[in-house]
């Protein structure tokens, strides 16, 4: 199979990453922080994403990682297509619910609400889950160990040391109204967890 159409693929998602999220980007600006939550952690946390995200743009680009290519095949490919399109789908909806409540990071808007509609009916983090579905997406486009992985393993490691600390953050900034909303919701996952 030709790289050049998992390329494409590639490089289609992360336009329509940036896409999605640029006029939220813009909007979030110009909302004001009431209380940041941001620690050294969620720094590196964030400088990991970004180098995640960026790793599969250099194997587009270049030869950087011909050591780590093995040979692409059309399950794989339209398997990932399709959770990088589920993924893409599920992040837009994410953003268009949750409005200016929107941060990069771990912070309270003035005037935050808590979202509980939408996509945030069933589940807490369907942006997150939006991004894991993304990142699998991409794994299994792109043929090789090192830019397949990237961006898996950086969002894992994001997944898992930023989940809890978000929740404590929302918990006490919405008390009661977040514990019920967590009692009848799962983190990731519809229904299983
Ligand atoms: N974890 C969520 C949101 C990711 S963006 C998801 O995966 O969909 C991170 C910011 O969103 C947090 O800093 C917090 O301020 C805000 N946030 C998270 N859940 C929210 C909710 N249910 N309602 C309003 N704001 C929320």
């Amino acid at each position: 199979m030709n790289p050049w159409v998992a390329k494409a693929v590639i490089l289609a998602g992360t336009l329509a990453i940036m896409v999605i999220r640029a006029p939220h980007g813009r909007r979030s600006r110009s909302v004001k922080i009431a209380r940041s939550h941001k620690t050294t952690l969620e720094a590196v946390l964030l400088v990991l994403a970004w180098v995640g995200f960026f790793v599969p743009l250099i194997w587009v680009a270049s030869p950087a990682f011909s050591f780590a290519e093995y040979s692409l095949s059309t399950g794989p490919l339209v398997a990932g297509a399709l959770c990088l399109a589920a993924g893409l789908w599920l992040f837009s909806r994410s953003h268009a619910d949750l409005g200016t409540n929107w941060s990069i990071t771990l912070e309270v808007r003035k005037e935050h609400r808590l979202i509980t509609q939408g996509v945030y009916r069933a589940i807490r983090h369907p942006m997150y889950s939006a991004l894991a579905l993304y990142t699998v997406g991409q794994a299994l486009v792109i043929a090789n160990w090192v830019a397949g992985l990237s961006n898996v393993i950086a969002f894992a490691v994001l997944l898992a040391l930023r989940i809890g600390a978000e929740e404590r953050m929302m918990a006490e900034q919405f008390g009661a109204e977040y514990a019920a909303y967590s009692a009848r919701t799962k983190r990731l996952i519809p229904g299983v967890w």
